[in-house]
């Protein structure tokens, strides 16, 4: 166990009204002390920890200046993406994003003596494990010249948003701004920029940087780059820590920055970066959009709902399987759905064995794979984007069908805009619960217990005016 005994929230920081950026990525590895991977005292000389397996997430992304441009950020994709009521106790301020008096250094080593001085950002930040969000102000970098930086509108709540604000993963550094889903106005753009104005309506997902230069990047599968930065709770590579869409405003590489087609309300198009996008990339890569064939839809929630939109738009016989009753009238009447099973009643999958073309399967929690697996036709395909603890399968419940058992996680940038455009094409909108920021705390423990229909987004820009 390590602990660097400079790690320790000031008072100011617990009162949620520190106006530091972390100093450096020191995170500590056990105990109490890993929460707090910050400090508001001026940087300590870091020293070299031994690793052990367990601080091997926290050893690979920890920062320095010789190694920001080699950072191997990879394990933060993994599972990213599959996830009060009380006025704020200390009302935010608002800056004007972008203006000459915000503005700070961009690297977060380098210019950290200004950077507390100039904090330009308003946000709600997660302090510790618990996960309990707060008001907090920070830096955002001034725009480069490929930079696009928006005016935050709204911002859709993500079950990462609860793995890594409860730091499920064992790898969050506090103060963590979350948030994917993020939809706005652009406010400034970098003189290298060609495909963004102000006053365009963007959205950014759940990444916000990758190599731009290697197999994956050169083929728009961005999402699949081993130096992909996740939007929160990334290393960048300047050295900072990313901070997500609970936020007043974002500075992102244009190549990262999706246009909202004009009359597309923005609220509704948080959710299309994650929850959309995810479910859209594998349904296209396995030519799901085949109209009269047949769709298996697992899990209704913010992932699931958007697979059942798409697949009622690709002109497919749609079934949802759900654990849930209660959910059985509005797939059907609200989304569209063909049929609706309770997937515990063993002789309606029974009936329905060898009748399906494609599932997606959206389920996160532990569930058997073999019985929805049965359901496929000779060389049916099932996709998971959820991310259970394990999957088992008997291996003649794929042998025998000829069946495939695929993954999936977001989607590159080229087929991001592309699912955003099919959407407005189409009138595609996901279902959401629109709330206040300072009724975060509440949505997500909602969203824990899979309380909300389909998704919460936050009017970021009515929560911080
Ligand atoms: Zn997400
Ligand atoms: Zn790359």
């Amino acid at each position: 166990m390590v602990r660097h005994v400079s790690c320790r929230p000031s008072p100011a920081v617990r009162r949620g009204s520190c106006e530091c950026e972390p100093r450096e990525l020191r995170r500590c590895v056990g105990g109490a002390a890993m929460v707090h991977g910050w400090s508001c005292k001026p940087p300590v000389k870091r020293r070299r920890d031994a690793a052990s397996p367990a601080a091997g997430a926290a050893i690979r992304t920890r920062v320095t200046r010789e190694n920001t441009r080699s950072i191997d950020n990879s394990s933060a994709a993994a599972p990213a993406l599959g996830f009060t009521g009380t006025e704020d106790r200390e009302a935010p301020r608002r800056l004007v994003p972008g203006s000459p008096k915000s503005r700070s250094p961009s690297s977060g080593l380098v210019g950290m003596a200004a950077e507390s001085e100039s904090c330009n950002c308003d946000g709600w930040a997660a302090r510790d494990p618990s996960g309990v969000l707060s008001p907090y102000r920070f830096s955002r970098r001034t725009v480069q010249h490929t930079d696009v930086s928006l005016r935050i509108t709204h911002c859709g709540v993500c079950y990462a948003d609860v793995v890594w604000t409860r730091n499920k993963h064992n790898d969050s550094v506090y103060p963590l701004v979350p948030g994917h889903e993020i939809a706005g106005v652009v406010t400034e753009v970098g003189s290298d920029v060609d495909g963004f104005k102000v006053g365009d309506h963007v959205a950014v997902g759940t990444y916000v940087n990758s190599c731009r230069d290697c197999e994956n990047c050169n083929s728009f599968l961005e999402n699949h780059c081993s130096k992909f930065v996740f939007t929160f709770n990334g290393v960048d590579s300047d050295g900072t820590v990313t901070k997500g869409g609970y936020s007043s405003h974002i500075v992102v590489h244009e190549r990262y920055c999706h246009k909202i087609p004009d009359g597309y309300p923005l609220e509704k198009a948080a959710p299309l970066v994650c929850a959309g996008i995810t479910v859209y990339t594998p349904m296209m890569r396995h030519n799901m959009n085949q109209p009269g064939k047949s769709l298996g839809v697992v899990g209704l929630g913010g992932l699931g709902h958007m697979a059942v939109k798409f697949g009622k738009a690709f002109g497919l016989k749609v079934t949802v399987f759900s654990t849930s009753e209660s959910k059985r009238d509005e797939a059907i009447s609200l989304l569209g759905a063909d049929n609706f099973v309770i997937s515990s009643d063993e002789k309606q999958m029974e009936s329905l064995k060898n009748s399906m073309h494609f599932i997606v399967d959206t389920a996160s929690g532990n569930h058997p794979f073999d019985p929805y697996l049965a359901l496929l036709k000779v060389g049916g395909v099932m996709v998971l984007v959820g991310f259970p603890g394990e999957i088992r399968v008997q291996p003649a419940t794929l042998n025998l069908g000829a069946r495939s058992l695929s993954g999936s996680v977001t989607g590159g940038t080229k087929d991001t805009q592309e699912m955003i455009n099919f959407c407005a094409a189409n009138k595609i909108y996901p279902d959401i619960e629109l709330i206040k920021m300072d009724y975060i705390n509440e949505a997500l423990e909602r969203l824990v217990n899979r309380d909300v229909r389909y998704r919460f987004v936050i009017d970021i820009e009515s929560s911080f005016r």
